[in-house]
């Protein structure tokens, strides 16, 4: 097995928002995992296939992106793009959790059709991916009319979400979330104004009683609930709360102060939202991040933890730590060349997307030198 030492790691980022910095200097990757995190101590005297000298980056898990609108591979209709997550790859979104096929042309409206598609994207995705990204696709779009029997039997093809995005009964939606439970898929819920034609204009009082395990995009995609409204699902529901960079970032600053306040961060997950009309925006994690964390009390590292270690706790997806026996998953970062901070953490409290240096997955180097980002202040070295 291939062993990889990452050494003079400058900061670590956990993932992890019980303990989102490590007092550590190296890594050592054995194959696609996390071996052993700590000090480098007596790791160097070792021989191994590959060592990186991180020159004193910042070390943190890949990015999780746990809003995005795939299509089929890497092409989006909406914006008549291809390659576009490879560009996101560049800006260190190493995971995409599909919000549903919502852009796909033609998209079906009855059962049989809606199955379908969702059993297409989550086994095409499964089978391939798209510059090397981890994409979970294949959400549920639900709308009236599916038995607990379709639930059972996507569940067994592999389709672990299904998301509310539709006008529908709120007993049916109450109905559906019973079912998802009973058969391992995660309830999504819309969250904010009509996004769609036919799209569900969400209350507070359809939340309440359909009750879904993530309240998707609450500030907004793009149109937020009024702030009375985002506060009792706040309060009234144990939902994860998903803010995402194409929604509200009034509403989006108001929450994360609530939660803040109150003591609520594990329930925090970050995504984009895109593509959508919004565009295609490969740094958006980055730009959420400084959003989040210029205009409220979030700390970068926190910050970082709610937009990896979050998202993959929630959805079980064995990365998005930098920890023994979490998936290789993970991003040298620095300050940006003429940054006036000297680090990832300064960069992002001083407002600065920091520089990508380099981006592994499953313990394979995928960027070396982002396309997308600022080049960083230090210069790491691969010794193979
Ligand atoms: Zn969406």
């Amino acid at each position: 097995m291939e062993r990889t030492l990452i050494k003079n790691v400058g900061t670590l980022v956990t993932g992890d928002i019980g303990s989102p910095l490590a007092e550590a200097d190296a890594i050592l990757i054995e194959g696609s995992h996390i071996s052993y995190v700590g000090m480098t101590g007596n790791l160097e005297s070792s021989e191994y296939e590959r060592v990186i000298d991180a020159a004193g980056m910042t070390l943190l898990p890949g990015l999780i992106d746990s809003h995005i609108h795939p299509a089929i591979g890497e092409y989006t209709p909406m914006q008549n793009m291809i390659g576009y997550i490879g560009s996101y790859l560049h800006g260190g979104t190493t995971t995409m959790i599909s919000n549903g096929e919502v852009l796909l042309p033609g998209q079906p409206r009855g059962v049989d059709g809606l199955k379908a598609l969702a059993i297409f994207a989550a086994q095409s995705y499964q089978n391939y991916r798209p510059s090397g990204v981890k994409v979970r696709g294949g959400t549920l779009l639900l709308r009236e009319g599916f038995s607990e029997e379709d639930f059972a039997e996507l569940s067994r093809l592999g389709v672990r979400r299904g998301k509310l995005l539709y006008e529908i009964k709120p007993e049916i939606g109450a109905r559906y979330a019973s079912w998802a439970r009973n058969h391992d898929l995660k309830l999504l819920m819309h969250c904010g104004g009509t996004s769609v034609p036919g799209g569900l204009s969400t209350t507070p009082e359809q939340v309440l009683k359909i009750r879904p395990h993530v309240l998707a995009h609450l500030n907004g995609g793009p149109t937020a609930m009024p702030p009375e409204a985002i506060n009792t699902l706040i309060d009234e529901t144990r939902g994860m709360i998903e803010l995402v960079l194409c929604g509200n970032p009034r509403a989006a600053i108001a929450i994360i102060a609530k939660v803040l306040r109150e003591d609520q961060l594990e329930r925090v997950i970050l995504g984009t939202d895109t593509p959508t009309g919004s565009g295609i925006i490969p740094l958006g994690m980055w730009q959420l991040i400084n959003l989040l964390t210029g205009f409220s009390d979030l700390k970068p590292e926190v910050a970082i933890c709610l937009a990896t270690g979050n998202t993959a706790r929630f959805y079980g997806l064995g990365s998005g730590f930098i920890r023994e026996g979490s998936a290789a998953d993970l991003i040298l970062a620095d300050a940006p060349a003429g940054s006036a901070a000297p680090d990832t953490l300064g960069a992002i409290a001083a407002g600065d997307i920091p520089a990508i240096a380099l981006v592994m997955i499953d313990g394979e180097i995928v960027v070396e030198g982002s396309r997308n980002s600022s080049p960083p202040k230090r210069r790491l070295k691969i010794e193979r």
